[in-house]
């Protein structure tokens, strides 16, 4: 157990939420693994292609999809292409993920991506509840009693005077500012696959909150249904990168990567020692 005065920002690696049932879903609605198998290796390894070759875009498509190229030579491309962060050869594939009981908190978060991604979420104008259903943290959950007993009050009350108001005739859209954070709702989101490992970069980081880590752990695990190969490309983003940059863990509690301050300290160590020794670092190996 790690020790934490007020306002102090909790030290350690936040809990996985992997292991806790949130009650929340992502579920993979389109492509299949067949039209994956079929279509999105070759049809990224086309846009890949396309800059290098003179033949045009519909002779390389033609052969990537009916076999005539192995999968382990278009996969070796385009490891490399998305390694080099040429980004734009993997926007030309999307996947449509159908979420469903996540808090407002969590969806507030996900809407914030702008670029490569469309939202479409449930209404709490449209939709009038008969019996809203909400959150509970999982701190909360093992709180002591009294506290967790507060807190299901509060929620409660909200609960019962958004049905009192609906009753008393105010339309849904003014009862629906009595719901607390905790409210669940469901979206569908379309994201390109560009977006999707930017998107997983930050949200599969042990920094990011535990309701967004926990989706993108689920959607993770949905990608990897229908290909592991693009799957693999959805980590935190210090695994690509090779270091953390995140500034919450200047302390290096978060091992996954070593931070950026420590790697560019051990490169200036490096640098000093070897100019000691009358030679400059090679900036490559
Ligand atoms: C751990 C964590 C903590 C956070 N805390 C807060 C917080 O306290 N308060 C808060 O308000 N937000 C917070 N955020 C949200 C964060 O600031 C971003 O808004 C969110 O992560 C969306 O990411 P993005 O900006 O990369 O956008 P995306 O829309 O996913 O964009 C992808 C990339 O496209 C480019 N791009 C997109 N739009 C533009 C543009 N208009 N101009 C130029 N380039 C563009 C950028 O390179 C961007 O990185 C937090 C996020 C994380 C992961």
């Amino acid at each position: 157990m790690t020790l934490q005065t007020a306002g102090e920002a909790p030290k350690g690696i936040p809990r996985n939420p992997g292991r806790a049932e949130l009650g929340l879903k992502a579920t993979l609605l389109f492509p299949n693994r067949e039209i994956v198998e079929q279509y999105y290796v070759p049809l990224i390894y086309t846009a890949c292609r396309t800059c290098y070759s003179e033949l045009t875009p519909e002779d390389i498509f033609t052969r990537a999809a009916t076999g005539e190229i192995e999968t382990a030579k278009m996969q070796r491309l385009i490891s490399n292409v998305i390694e080099s962060g040429h980004g734009s050869t993997i926007e030309h594939v999307v996947f449509t993920f159908g979420i469903s009981g996540v808090s407002r908190t969590l969806s507030h978060q996900l809407v914030r991506h702008r670029a490569g991604v469309a939202f479409d979420q449930q209404s709490q104008r449209y939709v009038t509840f008969k019996k809203a259903a909400t959150m509970l943290p999982q701190t909360i959950a093992e709180a002591d009693p009294a506290i967790r007993a507060e807190y299901e009050e509060q929620i409660h009350g909200a609960m019962s005077l958004y049905g009192d108001l609906v009753s008393a005739g105010i339309p849904g859209e003014d009862a629906r500012f009595v719901f607390p954070n905790a409210t669940r709702t469901n979206l569908v989101m379309t994201v390109n696959l560009r977006a999707l490992i930017h998107m997983s970069g930050l949200r599969l980081c042990t920094m990011a909150q535990w309701e967004i880590r926990r989706l993108f752990q689920l959607i993770r695990h949905e990608i990897f249904q229908v290909s592991p190969f693009l799957g693999s490309f959805l980590a935190p983003k210090c695994v690509p990168l090779g270091y953390c940059d995140e500034m919450n863990n200047r302390d290096g509690h978060c091992p996954i990567r070593p931070h950026k301050d420590k790697v560019l300290e051990a490169w200036a160590e490096k640098a000093k020692a070897a100019r000691a020794a009358g030679r400059e670092l090679p900036v490559s190996s």
